[in-house]
């Protein structure tokens, strides 16, 4: 507490962040998982400086980006700790004091480091066995550790020889932080750096100040001006990010917003050089830039308190990405709003990009890793297009945490605008799809998620004709539910997997997806069962029955 007051000049702990400090004290190994702004660093800063009893030595972070080192470590200097760091970019006076600092009696007390350079450096190696072999390695921070996962979004090949800690530094405590919640990741972090029996500490993910909406990407030629009408209304002079998909994208977006619509912009993406990014990024942090214009290559341990909007000019790649760029509005914990336009035209164009291995990413992906990203890339759009689900329910459960919608308080435009819907018991439709994938496989057809909803509703098609689903016992059995509806029920009995797909290529190497009834629930005395167990059959209609103007073809996107 003295430490948390007089060094780090505040108040209290946030959730989590005593038990980290805590554990790692005791030497545990701890996989903290918080949300973006939720405090990570203080778990590893705050013990760094405990070094009296017991613990003793120097705390060693490994940190992925030079940037991100560099401010914590200026930040830290402000505070008067005494750290020390290693980078690519150190030049050869600077890494020897560093040096020579590591060897004296009297050794800072963090050391921050890249991956690259515990790897690649005979003398940083040399200075750790040391350090190890006269017991002054406190503990190893792996910041951001999600860059050890090639399920993750950053994933980083020289994290992967990070799995060598464990094995080569025997006896030293690991902690590892992270904001990404996906139990793959999750997993992997754990079995690479050999954390078997950490203690495992998750913060809620939910962001109560944030405002989610998504709106119908306006056509081109007034997106703009509609988007900067947006913007001098509600966040006049206020910082805020525009998320766009392409360099190109930002540069002229940024370009646009200033010249013609008076807001004061910069562009950020991984094309610029170093001090190009820098500059645009400070201009930014001291609010002499109100927007930044940025690809995902901007935001990775970005810390601006008063970040009042981030836009998502294009949808993002997957929720992940969503939930970490939206994270970077509001960290003071006033409200802030996160703006989505979305069209399915942009999940189209996104889908072409990942065919032809344009999304920024060094080595190839490989068949199964596109199949992977587009089914990330379907998500947002279900998530997108979805117009009665609660946001934060959705993005919420897509990390695993069941969020009660009440809680939203209207913080989303999916409770907003559905306070006027009805529920419905879609039960007995549900057991009608299943039935009716059931009869489908008995008559060996393979049966598409969209022919699956267009049979269940009768729609009246050549295709359905074409195809015999026509004469389907069930063929029909929805007919009068509302396409949404319909697509939705399909959506839920996949999620809980009641539903399952499978994949088939054809001849000329094109994969499609088909249903069935997943192996577990084949009889359907046990689909009923679970469905009644479960109740979670309700359906949000809105009265007024209108769509937003989301209806542009979602529905016949490729699953
Ligand atoms: P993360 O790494 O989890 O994204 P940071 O460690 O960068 O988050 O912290 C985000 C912000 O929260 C920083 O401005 C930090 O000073 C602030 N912060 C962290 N812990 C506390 C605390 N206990 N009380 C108040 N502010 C805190
Ligand atoms: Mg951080
Ligand atoms: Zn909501």
């Amino acid at each position: 507490m003295r430490i948390l007051r007089n060094t780090f000049k505040l108040k209290s702990f946030r959730s989590n962040q005593l038990e980290a400090i805590n554990a790692t004290l005791s030497g545990h190994d701890v996989f903290v998982l918080m949300p973006t702004g939720g405090g990570k660093s203080l778990c590893y800063q705050l013990p760094a400086l405990c070094t009296s009893g017991m613990t003793r030595g120097i705390t060693i972070v490994i940190s992925p980006l030079k940037a991100l080192m560099s401010d914590q470590v200026f930040h830290l200097q402000g505070l008067g700790v005494d750290v020390v760091s290693y980078s690519g970019d150190n030049d050869m006076s600077t890494n020897s004091t560093t040096n020579s600092r590591l060897r004296s009696s009297t050794k800072p007390a963090i050391l921050y480091t890249t991956p690259e350079k515990l790897k690649h450096s005979q003398i940083a190696q040399s200075i750790l066995r040391q350090l190890w072999e006269t017991k002054q390695l406190a503990r190893f921070v792996v910041d951001e550790a999600h860059c050890i996962s090639s399920w993750g979004r950053q994933f980083r090949q020289t994290y992967q020889d990070l799995d060598q800690l464990r094995v080569d530094y025997p006896g030293v405590p690991i902690m590892a932080l992270t904001a990404t919640a996906k139990k793959v990741v999750i997993n992997d972090i754990i079995t690479k750096l050999g954390m078997t029996g950490c203690v495992s500490l998750t913060s809620p993910f939910n962001r109560p100040n944030l405002q989610y909406r998504v709106v119908p990407k306006p056509s081109a030629k007034t997106f703009l001006s509609e988007m900067s009408t947006w913007i001098h209304r509600n966040h006049p002079n206020e910082s805020g990010v525009i998320y766009c998909f392409s360099r190109n994208n930002c540069e002229q977006v940024a370009r646009e917003l200033r010249e013609k619509h008076g807001l004061k912009t910069d562009f950020y993406h991984a094309g610029m050089s170093v001090p190009e990014k820098e500059g645009a990024q400070s201009a930014w942090q001291r609010g002499d830039v109100h927007i930044i214009v940025a690809t995902v290559a901007f935001g990775m341990g970005i810390d601006k308190a008063n970040v009042r909007f981030v836009i998502h000019h294009t949808l993002p790649k997957d929720l992940d990405g969503y939930y970490q760029e939206t994270g970077r509005a509001g960290r003071d914990g006033k409200p802030a709003d996160c703006l989505m336009y979305y069209t399915f035209a942009d999940v189209k164009k996104l889908e072409k990009l990942i065919d032809k291995d344009d999304l920024e990413s060094s080595v190839p992906p490989s068949r199964e890793e596109k199949a992977r990203q587009k089914e990330q890339l379907h998500e947002v759009m279900r998530y997108a297009s979805n117009i009665t689900d609660c946001r934060r329910c959705y993005v919420l459960g897509y990390f695993g945490e069941k969020f009660d919608r009440r809680q939203c308080r209207n913080g989303c435009d999916n409770c907003v605008e559905n306070q006027g819907s009805i529920e419905e018991d879609m039960t007995e439709a549900a057991i009608n799809i299943i039935q009716l994938v059931q009869s489908a496989r008995k008559s060996n057809f393979d049966m598409t998620e969209s022919d699956c909803r267009d049979a269940f509703r009768g729609a009246e098609t050549k295709a359905m004709r074409n195809k015999g689903y026509d004469r389907l016992p069930l063929y029909g059995a929805g007919k009068g539910i509302d396409r949404a509806v319909t697509e939705r029920t399909v959506q839920h009995l996949l999620g809980n997997s009641i539903l399952d797909t499978y994949d088939i290529t054809n001849g000329a190497g094109w994969t499609n997806a088909y249903i069935k009834v997943c192996a577990l629930h084949e009889s359907l005395r046990i689909c009923v069962f679970m469905l009644s167990c479960l109740g979670w059959f309700i359906s949000r209609r809105r009265i007024d029955g209108e769509s937003k103007g989301h209806d542009d073809g979602a529905q016949e996107a490729p699953f």
